[in-house]
């Protein structure tokens, strides 16, 4: 058997090495567009503020261990252009050497990932304009920052790519300012969980300007002049992460079934509307777990999963993918905001009789010096009880608290699993009652008529 594999990130790395752990015979061919394969995309941020000192460290393999490890063969600067259903072919641009050739498969992968958006502003194509997706995008920025030494920046889009960007500059000295279209940051959290962000992160100093957008960008010798939809400002560089478009082109073009987005429309085997080619990560729609309806959440974990699920398909085994959850985390100073399912906003969006709790809790024994509280949002269905969807945001402590809470959804739990979960104590770690159980007991004083929520 022959496949092909389109794109050598999370998504496609990870579906060859999977692949050819269970066939030892396929023939398997990765093409990858840029220089880099199977890069840590995540790290690029602390690369950025000096954290990760080498960018060499980021790339988690080479073609040359693909191939003697794995008899895998990736080709880099390699750009699949086009795919023939019919004859079963991919043609590929070699960016390199110049000139396409073809090559055949028997099934094909797609994991092409996802663009940043660039939106279309007056001044974006500014050398000070700057976007943070792959390799060649952080060292380009790097060096900029090199050469120049900014003393300000702006950040456009206050999600998770922005706030661990606005962390690490202002780590290195530097005056930034979030700019974010939206009402709140972080999309991911209900507007009243973004609200303690929204603090800690005015505390650390940062300038946040919510409800705004950049209108214009005027490049001066001494740095650039942007005009807001409400009002101005001046900096050094401005650094644009304000969300991510599927890749979904190249399978539209071979007719392959998409979305509205772009995203390419899978089944849980991870299949195309062809059976033969495959697409996962970034660039596909798949399904919620906890709702069974469509979505596309671009995140590691879901595209890690999902290669593994497409090459046990394509080896022949029989294997569902379980669904996206929508976990996630971000570190951001000493803050951690984590979240997971759905939050109030979706589980009203999708029609679900739920309701909330939101406790605060130390994640240590009262009496333990240096415990700082954390705010722990629970949705759940009120016709039984079973929890929905969580956000913590707080400082040691909330990551354990969320990941508890995932799993719990993870496997159908209801508020009695979580009041009678039993978790560890000691008290540098929680008390006996840990903020797990309480959000279960607190659901049940609901749940039994006790209480109002
Ligand atoms: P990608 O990583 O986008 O890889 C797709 C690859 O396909 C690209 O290398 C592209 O060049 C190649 N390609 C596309 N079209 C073609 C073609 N026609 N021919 C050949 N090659 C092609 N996720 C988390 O879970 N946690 C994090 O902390 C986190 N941090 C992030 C920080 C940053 C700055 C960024 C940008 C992303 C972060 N992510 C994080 C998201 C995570 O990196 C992605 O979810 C993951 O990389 C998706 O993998 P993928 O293989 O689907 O797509």
């Amino acid at each position: 058997m022959k496949v092909l594999i389109i794109g050598a990130v999370a998504g496609g790395a990870n579906t060859a090495t999977r692949l050819r752990r269970i066939d030892r015979n396929a023939r398997i061919i990765v093409f990858e567009r840029g220089t880099h394969v199977s890069f840590a995309t995540c790290g690029l941020p602390y690369y950025i503020g000096g954290k990760v000192k080498d960018i060499d460290s980021l790339v988690l393999m080479t073609p040359q261990a693909f191939l003697e490890n794995y008899d895998i063969h990736v080709r880099t600067s390699s750009n699949v252009k086009h795919i023939d259903r019919a004859n079963k072919t991919v043609t590929v641009e070699d960016l390199r050497n110049g000139g396409d050739y073809t090559e055949s498969y028997d099934k094909l992968v797609i994991a092409t990932g996802t663009e940043p958006i660039s939106p279309p502003i007056p001044g974006f194509e500014s050398p000070k304009v700057f976007q943070l997706h792959t390799i060649p995008d952080a060292e380009r920025l790097a060096k900029f920052m090199r050469k120049t030494k900014p003393a300000s920046a702006g950040i456009m889009g206050g999600g998770a790519i922005g706030l661990e960007t606005a962390e690490n500059l202002k780590l290195l000295g530097i005056d930034v300012t979030i700019i974010e279209m939206a009402a709140q940051l972080m999309s991911p959290l209900d507007p009243d969980m973004a609200k303690i962000v929204l603090s800690y992160t005015k505390k650390q100093n940062i300038k946040v300007l919510l409800n705004n957008g950049v209108k214009n960008i005027e490049d001066k010798d001494n740095g650039l002049a942007i005009k807001l939809e409400k009002g101005e400002m001046e900096t050094d560089m401005l650094i644009v992460g304000v969300g991510v478009r599927p890749n979904g082109e190249l399978a539209k073009n071979a007719g392959l079934d998409v979305n509205a987005r772009g995203a390419i429309i899978t089944d849980k085997r991870m299949r195309t509307s062809d059976p033969d080619i495959f697409a996962v990560g970034d660039a596909v729609q798949t399904y919620n777990h906890i709702t069974g309806k469509p979505t596309g959440v671009p995140l590691a974990g879901p595209a890690n999963r999902q290669a593994r699920t497409a090459a046990e398909n394509i080896a022949g085994w029989e294997s569902e993918y379980a669904g996206t959850q929508g976990t996630g985390i971000l570190k951001f100073f000493d803050m951690t905001v984590a979240f997971t399912g759905l939050t109030e906003r979706e589980a009203g969006k999708n029609g679900i009789d739920f309701d909330k709790v939101i406790i605060k809790a130390l994640p240590c024994a009262e009496y333990y010096p240096g415990g700082r509280a954390m705010t722990i949002k629970t949705v759940f269905d009120k016709t039984n009880g079973r929890i929905l969807g969580a956000q913590v945001v707080g400082f040691e402590g909330a990551d354990k608290r969320n990941d508890a809470l995932a799993m719990a959804i993870r496997m159908g739990a209801t508020y009695k699993d979580l009041a009678e979960v039993d978790l560890a104590y000691s008290p540098p770690y929680g008390s006996p009652k840990d903020p797990v159980n309480i959000i279960g007991q607190v659901i049940g004083n609901f749940m039994k008529k006790q209480t109002k929520v």
